[in-house]
């Protein structure tokens, strides 16, 4: 499939499952992530999730960022929760932004899906951590939107 292809087929999908967290959240600073795409684009040839992509899928499927937004304003009035992943939310644990995925590939310059996410962030006084190879790009769209880039973790 040419890359054109992927990513007109990801526009049709949205990536549902876009906030995670791992078993040890408990013990974990940073087991609470987001990914704002379901895969990279970027495909280097070192990435430990390329050979699975081909089980998963090639398709970006960029993440809803309101349907995350919700998520993150419900998680932290839910006062029962009931999994680890409510649990985290309830705690406002500190999110990474990008773990299977790179949250400022340059798919981002076209959808933008980071940018939303951590606009939620800061309005929603949540810490986050970005994770990201793709300095240039995290540089330049967080300078446009006047974002305050708390701490940049590399891959
Ligand atoms: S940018 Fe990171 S997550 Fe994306 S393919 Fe490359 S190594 Fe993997």
């Amino acid at each position: 499939m040419s890359p054109s292809m992927t990513v007109a087929k990801s526009q049709s999908k949205s990536y549902q499952a876009a906030i995670g967290v791992r078993g040890d959240c408990v013990y974990c600073p940073l087991s609470l992530s987001i990914d704002s795409y379901w895969n990279c684009l970027t495909d280097c040839h070192h990435c430990v999730f390329r050979r699975l992509n081909r089980t998963w899928g090639t398709d970006l499927r960029p993440a809803d960022p309101e349907d995350v937004k919700r998520k993150l304003f419900n998680g932290v009035r839910n006062k029962e929760p009931k999994s680890s992943l409510a649990w985290a939310l309830y705690h406002k644990k500190t999110i990474r932004l990008g773990n299977k995925t790179d949250p400022y590939q340059d798919a981002e310059h076209k959808f933008h899906i980071s940018r939303k996410i951590q606009q939620a962030l800061i309005r929603l006084k949540w810490t986050y951590v970005i994770q990201t190879r793709f300095l240039s790009n995290l540089g330049w769209m967080n300078l446009l939107c006047g974002m305050p880039t708390s701490i940049i973790s590399f891959r």
